[in-house]
């Protein structure tokens, strides 16, 4: 799919959820083309040095999920803080205002694992993901984000293993 096929579907609504935050709304891009966005955000993704994708909660349980089942790879939620039982090992990170919490299910074998999600923005939630599947013995060989908004951080810059699919610059 190129450019302007994705951004008619993505519809951008401001100060959701809050005022300044113009939010990507991907509704309308799922529910018509989710296995062309699954192909597009697994294709230049080494496939042979997967074995597990992990989905960032929640719109990286709908893509990772959906990738897991096309590349024939295991999937992995990463939920926000007291939704998943123990054994599960976790991740602070600050917000605009106070901090959150990345929780997964602890990891017993070490597995090569990509990082899913569908926003890069500031970068804050991704660096969480990163830091905690290595805290969990996790090798992170590939990242995959629908979008990248690149005026909000420089995180693909500097790390190879980011792969996006629309950037905003
Ligand atoms: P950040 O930690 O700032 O990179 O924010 C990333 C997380 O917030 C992702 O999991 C996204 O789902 C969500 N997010 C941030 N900005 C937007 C946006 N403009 N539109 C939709 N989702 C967003």
């Amino acid at each position: 799919m190129n450019q302007s096929e994705y951004e008619e579907l993505i519809h951008n609504v401001a100060d959701f959820p809050k005022p300044g935050v113009v939010f990507k709304d991907m509704s309308p891009l799922l529910s018509e083309k989710l296995s062309e966005v699954v192909s597009d955000m697994g294709r230049e993704i080494n496939w042979n040095e997967i074995d597990l994708i992990v989905g960032i909660e929640s719109r990286g349980f709908i893509l990772g999920s959906a990738m897991a089942i096309k590349y024939g790879k295991g999937f992995l939620p990463m939920r926000k803080k007291g939704k998943l039982p123990p054994p599960v090992i976790g991740e602070e990170y600050e917000l605009e205002y106070g901090t959150d919490k990345l929780e997964m299910r602890v990891n017993d074998k070490i597995k090569r694992v990509c990082l899913v999600d569908d926003v890069l923005a500031t970068g804050g939630t991704l660096k969480a993901g990163l830091s905690l599947c290595e805290k969990n013995k996790f090798e992170v060989k590939a990242i995959s984000v629908l979008i990248d908004l690149q005026f909000l951080n420089e995180l693909a810059a500097s790390d190879q293993r980011i792969h996006s699919v629309l950037q905003y610059k």
